[in-house]
């Protein structure tokens, strides 16, 4: 049937009373990048009903069509959550929140350099159309190297700092406090602790805060997942540095995880929580950090994005850890060549 059929039909149907409806409902989230996290993201995202819009951009035209059709076909099943694409920007117009997958993924012996320098390359053309389109958004940055790529959005969106996320840890602890979880025997959720530093190699597992109910292990055993501490502990870090190379090697790469990490911090934003998930941001200035990167500390999340650092005690050696982590994301950072002026 013809739209003026349609209309003809709509009318003998309805009788209006309200005002025509803006095409987009009030709570649009866009996606960047529709390859398996920019899916991973976007199905997490509709099983837990967390817009009234969803938007897709990429640059797989064919592939995304059909990725979003497929969806379409299920909104009968998903609160009829509208879900769009394009590439051109001006579908993400208005978004409250952009999610950036769109980019490489690393490669086994790829430097991170390279990676890093392609996947600017990338952002040097998306995140400016992003910030002209949703001016008032809140970035969450998922592509890799994500510390880097989160301080990258930042610089290229201008926006204010607290307004620009990465992903960062809360991945990483995770899997840390699940590997910590199956030897307890106990739910993750009532495990508490987090890896800060980079979303990498130079990552810091902050064993001095591990706790259950309040118990810390460290008062257990003062060298709890070092050398010379129980034995299989001092395994777990590297257990969670390994997590993705390890899935990768199976399947050939990561998305469930990430997806429902990314939905988690996504729900501490547009439900103003005030919950604390461990999310890069710029942390210059913060224990004794001089670089100018961002990296992932406990973060307050609300409405506004990051709503504060938590100002955890970290001992002496994390703390240093946490300062070399800081340089190793610096001297990747000083390595891209930008084209974009960016201070
Ligand atoms: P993929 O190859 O499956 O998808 C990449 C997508 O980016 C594709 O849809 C492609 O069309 C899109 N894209 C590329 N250039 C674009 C452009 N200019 N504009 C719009 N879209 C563009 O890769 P993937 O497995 O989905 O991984 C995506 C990124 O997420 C990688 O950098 C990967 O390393 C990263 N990642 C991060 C984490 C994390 O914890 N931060 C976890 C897993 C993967």
């Amino acid at each position: 049937m013809t739209s003026s059929g349609d209309d003809l039909l709509k009318q003998s149907l309805f009788t209006q009373v309200g005002p025509d409806c803006d095409k987009y409902g009030p709570r649009k989230i866009t996606i960047i990048g529709a390859g398996k996290v920019g899916m991973a993201c976007g199905i997490s995202i509709l099983l837990k009903c967390q817009c009234t819009d969803l938007v897709f951009v990429s640059v797989t035209k064919e592939k995304l069509r059909g990725e979003v059709l497929d969806l379409q076909h299920g909104s009968l099943f998903l609160e009829n959550i509208k879900i769009h694409e394009g590439d051109d920007y001006s579908v993400t117009t208005g978004s409250s929140v952009v999610i950036i997958t769109a980019g490489e993924r690393q490669h086994p012996d790829d430097p991170r350099l390279r990676l890093a320098q392609r996947n600017l390359n990338i952002y040097e053309k998306i995140v400016p159309e992003i910030a002209r389109h949703s001016p008032n958004a809140i970035l969450i940055v998922v592509t890799n190297p994500v510390d880097v790529m989160t301080y990258v959005a930042w610089k290229l969106s201008k926006f204010p700092r607290h307004r620009v996320i990465g992903s960062g840890t809360n991945l990483d602890s995770s899997r840390f406090r699940h590997l910590i979880a199956e030897r307890l025997k106990v739910s993750p959720t009532s495990v508490h602790g987090w890896i800060a530093g980079e979303h990498g190699d130079s990552s810091v597992p902050i064993w001095s805060s591990v706790n259950i109910s309040g118990k810390r292990l460290s008062t257990i055993h003062t060298k709890i997942g070092q050398k010379g501490g129980p034995e299989g502990w001092d395994a777990i870090h590297q257990q969670v540095i390994d997590g993705a190379r390890d899935v990768v090697k199976l399947k050939g790469y990561t998305n469930w995880a990430i997806g429902l990490s990314c939905s988690a911090i996504l729900s501490s934003i547009i439900f103003h929580k005030q919950s604390i998930h461990p999310v890069s941001c710029f942390v210059k200035g913060q224990y004794g950090i001089t670089e100018d990167v961002c990296l992932s500390l406990p973060c307050v999340l609300n409405s506004n994005g990051v709503d504060s650092i938590v100002n955890v005690d970290l001992t002496e050696k994390e703390t240093k850890m946490l300062q070399r982590s800081a340089c190793a994301i610096a001297d990747v950072q000083r390595g891209l060549s930008w084209k974009h002026a960016h201070d």
